[in-house]
């Protein structure tokens, strides 16, 4: 285990959450081992403020509850403590240890209690992991070498048992062990792995980037609502262009969105939608603007929504019919895959019902049409459907002129939700 010291790392300990040092120094005051561990240590050395600190402990979770008043268990797949300080949650974990099965041999002393602990399909998928064991052990069963570093806050060390700290130096992440057998443990970590290639610009190390061809297709095992929440950490954060484009070239998008993902490949225009609407909403995160994931997901689908609505017209079917028929059926086509909850999917799809009216241009309908709640959303998508390429005869414009001569109207109706 290597120990490397504050002259070598420089982390700067104001940059430091009082908190989670506070956590860390109750926990060693009752006896237990304590660090601040993960994404905290991977930011602080890079120099960035972390957005949160979690803290690796031998503590089991019902003996930091015991050391915490405002602490709480949660999950079950994967127990995990919160520790409140004021309006700062620390995430406490006990370390993981060694599996019965897989990757990691199970070491003798703990194959008496694992099995209940933990659970593994039998194409190696952890089902469950709350087999607890030592800082070690903890450091190999993480996700990325950049994520397996261990900050002590009191003497300032950093233990680096895997060499985390010379990947963070050489911008590259690289999978703990054989990245076949940990994406097969957790298909999730090969979208974790283009995520923190995205958000930090570090290089995909080549074996880590190999294994990800063969293994994309267990994705289909991870369930719907997972992917959900996955993908609101890829593309919420504001790093969602570069994150779109890693996920399309390695192939894993395909498998969040498989029809979506498909229809992109037909026209440019469609990767340029997607990719613009990608940049606003990466913009509005930097200004500290409200983001809602309805309309990316909007922006995503909306291709696959137009192209089987022009079917449907095609085949004898009126516009708005079309437009509500075709975006209905892509949402229950996607929500196998990746479970988006009504109040983002209804919405998403108001703002498709809203194309075929909006270019419409129907006098009697532009104040109802102005003063709708969705109006503002759906000429955004109006807009980025213009800028990539569409010819709407001038469209975006119209609306534009109606919203001058308007301005009280728009958005003013009251909600009906
Ligand atoms: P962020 O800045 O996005 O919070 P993070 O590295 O803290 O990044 P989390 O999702 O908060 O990421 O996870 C905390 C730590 O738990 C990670 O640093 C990693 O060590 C470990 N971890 C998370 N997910 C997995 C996984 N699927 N497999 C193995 N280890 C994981
Ligand atoms: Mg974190």
């Amino acid at each position: 285990m290597r120990v490397i010291t504050p002259d070598v790392h420089r982390i700067s300990p104001n940059l430091v959450s009082e908190a989670a040092v506070k956590v860390v120094s109750r926990l060693k005051s009752k006896g237990y081992e304590a660090y601040i561990v993960g994404g905290a240590v991977r930011d602080l050395l890079l120099g960035g403020q972390p957005k949160d600190f979690d803290v690796g402990t031998n503590a089991t979770p019902e003996q930091i509850k015991a050391v915490f008043k405002n602490a709480r268990i949660i999950g079950r797949r994967f127990q995990i403590v919160h520790v409140r300080f004021g309006p700062e949650i620390i995430e406490v974990t006990t370390y993981r240890g060694h599996h019965a099965s897989g990757s990691a041999p199970a070491s003798g002393k703990d194959s008496g209690n694992t099995k209940a602990h933990s659970r593994q399909s039998d194409k190696g998928l952890l089902l469950r992991d709350n087999v607890y064991g030592t800082l070690e052990e903890d450091a190999a069963r993480r996700d990325l070498t950049i994520n397996a570093l261990y900050y002590d806050p009191e003497d300032e060390s950093v233990l680096d048992q895997l060499n985390g700290m010379a990947d963070v130096e050489a911008r590259l992440v690289r999978v703990i062990g054989e990245p076949h057998t940990r994406y097969r443990e957790d298909p999730v970590r090969m979208l974790r792995v283009l995520r923190f290639a995205a958000k930090l610009q570090f290089d995909v190390e080549s074996e880590t980037d190999h294994a990800i061809a063969e293994c994309a297709p267990l994705l289909a095992e991870i369930p719907s609502a997972r992917l959900f929440d996955e993908f609101l950490k890829l593309f919420m954060a504001g790093y969602a262009t570069p994150t779109f484009k890693l996920l399309y070239r390695y192939g894993l998008l395909h498998h969040l969105f498989p029809e979506p993902t498909r229809v992109l490949a037909h026209e440019a225009r469609h990767y340029e939608l997607v990719v613009a609407a990608m940049e606003s909403t990466d913009r509005r995160v930097r200004e500290d603007r409200p983001v809602t994931p309805a309309f990316l997901l909007a922006a995503i689908m909306w291709p696959v929504v137009q192209e089987r609505a022009a079917e449907l017209i095609h085949a004898g079917e009126t516009a708005i019919p079309a437009f509500h028929s075709s975006g209905q059926q892509v949402v229950a086509e996607v929500c196998v895959h990746t479970a988006i909850p009504k109040r983002f999917s209804l919405p998403m799809r108001e703002m498709w019902d809203f194309q075929p009216k909006l270019e419409r241009r129907q006098p009697k309908q532009i104040k109802s049409l102005l003063a709708s709640r969705r109006f503002r959303a759906a000429y955004d998508l109006l807009l980025l459907r213009e800028a990539s390429g569409e010819k709407l005869n001038d469209c975006g414009q119209f609306w534009t002129e109606q919203q001058e001569i308007y301005p009280d109207l728009v958005g003013s109706a009251p909600r009906r939700d």
